[in-house]
């Protein structure tokens, strides 16, 4: 028997891993040029964190979540978000002593049990970032830009932001009464699944992308026309900000998150060129959530954007602008002295933080000229037993073909970091 990565879940090979690389590096560039910090918590939390704080009645607490009891019969769950980890952490640490606005950003593997399919898997990544301390509007509005300028970062093109307001919990209560009495009336014309999900989060219902759901919904009021004054002061500032930033928006007075803990603004970040599962990003204010566990009541917002998803829009924009780094140098040596002279050059050369590799084969040199063909490599470095006799190696660039004939102490001086890496 063979073993295979477990349904939903995918090998990251090296001819993919330089990608994640260069996006994780980009990413982490654009966190540190907005003075966002970099937070890992552990991949378990109890699992009351999530289920407090996400919902019980989400999709992603009541069925979605892998859920383990451990040896002393404590139950954990593997995290499938990471906002809830950061704000416990917040608290925890009393992160608010240190700053009252803390800025962090994140990136890393979220589990969650759904159907897999083309962009959506068990194990999947995300990078988000959580901005936790404010209430002011243009907090809302730094956080979105920092949503999107990481896609213009990425060269992703063509994204669509959708932003909303999804109130607080003195004008969401009694829209949600308003809105069960709406669907109610036209429950017949919903889709099973609305149908269930009227009952337990009829907020969801709204977000459905079924037709007849949108059909049957054309006439139902929506939240942002019944926010409290506060939330819509709130709303209309964030709409005025975005403007003045030139940031472009669509409202969508649909746009309801599938975590219970988010207030006033949320937003998501669309590509066209995604299939079905259309989203790359999505956010919004949490201010009740530090509250909800446990701590001093402290407002935040953030945003997660899923990874596998970019990756997807990058490989269909082709806007991977430069290709993997490429090995410096490989050492085309035969028999065992040239060998050994080799493994030494290569421990130097990668001292000086140059890559190197040699033969571990016994391939033939034409065969070992082949490997670094194969490899891309800049430079290679002959030493047959002729060049062992002569104490001098032959140096050949791949790129003009150039050959040139050096002695062995000469070898090193050639290859700085500066002019090899390239
Ligand atoms: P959410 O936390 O559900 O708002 O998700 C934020 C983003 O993470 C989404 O817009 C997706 O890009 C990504 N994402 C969420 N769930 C999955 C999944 N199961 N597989 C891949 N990406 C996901």
């Amino acid at each position: 028997m063979t073993y295979k990565s477990i349904k939903g879940t995918r090998d990251i090979l090296p001819s993919e891993s330089w990608k994640w690389q260069r996006v994780e590096e980009k990413i982490r560039g654009v966190m540190h040029t907005f003075n966002f910090r970099e937070i890992r918590t552990p991949l378990f939390e109890e699992t009351s964190l999530f289920s407090r704080s996400i919902g019980e009645l989400t999709d992603i607490v009541s069925k979605e979540m892998y859920t383990f009891r451990d040896l002393s019969g404590e139950s954990l769950t593997l995290r499938p978000e990471m906002t809830a980890s950061v704000v416990r952490a917040h608290i925890q640490h009393n992160l608010r002593e240190q700053s009252p606005l803390v800025k962090l950003y994140y990136i890393g593997p979220m589990f969650r049990q759904e159907r897999p399919q083309a962009g959506r898997l068990r194990q999947f990544h995300q990078f988000g970032a959580e901005a936790i301390g404010s209430q002011i509007p243009s907090l809302d509005v730094e956080v979105v830009a920092l949503a999107v300028a990481t896609y213009e970062a990425l060269g992703v093109k063509k994204t669509i932001l959708r932003i909303n307001s999804v109130g607080c919990e003195k004008c969401r209560p009694p829209y949600k009464e308003m809105l069960k009495r709406h669907l109610t009336r036209v429950r017949d014309r919903l889709s099973a699944e609305s149908q269930r999900r009227l009952d337990v989060n009829p907020l969801r219902v709204l977000d459905s992308k079924s037709e007849e759901d949108q059909s049957a919904m054309a006439q139902i009021p929506l939240l942002k026309d019944h926010l409290c004054p506060e939330c819509s002061a709130h709303y209309a500032s964030v709409k005025e900000e975005l403007a003045a930033l030139e940031l472009q928006y669509e409202e969508d007075g649909r746009l309801v998150r599938g975590l219970d803990y988010y207030t006033k603004t949320a937003f998501e970040i669309l590509s066209k060129d995604l299939g079905a599962q259309d989203a790359l990003a999505g956010g919004g204010r949490y201010d009740l959530l530090a509250e909800e566990l446990g701590g001093k009541p402290t407002p935040g917002i953030g945003f997660a954007a899923g990874i596998e998803r970019l990756m997807m829009v990058s490989e269909k924009q082709k806007s991977f602008l430069d290709g993997e780094e490429k090995l410096a140098i490989f050492f085309a040596a035969l028999g065992n002295e040239a060998q050994r002279w080799a493994m030494k050059q290569a421990l130097e050369l990668r001292r000086r933080g140059i890559s190197a590799e040699l033969d571990f084969l016994s391939r033939s040199l034409k065969a070992q000229m082949r490997e670094a063909d194969r490899q891309q490599v800049r430079h290679v470095i002959i030493v047959g037993e002729n060049e062992v006799k002569t104490r001098r190696a032959t140096i050949k660039d791949m790129k003009s073909g150039e050959q040139k004939t050096v002695s062995f102490d000469e070898v090193m001086s050639l290859f700085e970091k500066t002019n090899t890496d390239k």
